[in-house]
């Protein structure tokens, strides 16, 4: 949540189009946090994007550009890995951001997939709110047990393992 993964996705994109390479972003319509349009991330670093509501619609939008980046991927359906797999076997780049675990600590969504079938995984920790740590989990400070419940800074706290409550 605020680890810097969308910060990332941003970095590796804006390189791929200094490399005058054609670059398209993706992210589930679902993700409305912030304008409909943009890739917005938590220091306010933007670019733009199309929010889709399949993520088979991402190859009909894919078109014959270079680099693909999905961002907020746990929010996809199972369909995203084929859809992966199908664009990189085009030999498309796609690079790829997403919560690895939801606020339980569980996989989160496709992300285990999607983890598993990528030629490299680069996990990024934010820092524990408790103790300074490396923070891996998203700490879910309100009530609510849905799964889904799209993150504000007021709702989820960066934890490490240590200051993660176990859950039963
Ligand atoms: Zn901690």
């Amino acid at each position: 949540m605020f680890s810097g993964k969308t910060e990332e996705l941003i970095r590796r994109l804006r390189r791929a189009k200094i490399a005058q390479l054609q670059v398209e972003i993706f992210k589930p319509a679902s993700d409305t946090r912030y304008h409909d349009e943009d890739i917005v991330s938590h220091n306010q670093n933007t670019i733009r994007s199309t929010p889709v509501h399949s993520a088979v619609e991402i190859l009909l939008l894919a078109g014959d550009c270079d680099v693909i980046g999905l961002d907020e991927a746990q929010f996809f359906d199972h369909s995203i890995v084929d859809v992966c797999n199908t664009l990189a076997n085009q030999g498309k780049r796609v690079i790829v951001a997403g919560l690895d675990m939801d606020f339980k600590g569980l996989p989160f969504g496709p992300m285990p997939d999607l983890m598993a079938i990528a030629e490299y995984v680069t996990k990024v920790h934010a820092v524990c709110v408790s103790c300074g740590g490396v923070a891996q989990y998203s700490f879910r400070t309100a009530a609510n047990q849905d799964t889904v419940m799209l993150g504000e800074s007021d709702t989820y706290e960066a934890r490490c393992r240590a200051c993660f409550p176990l859950q039963s």
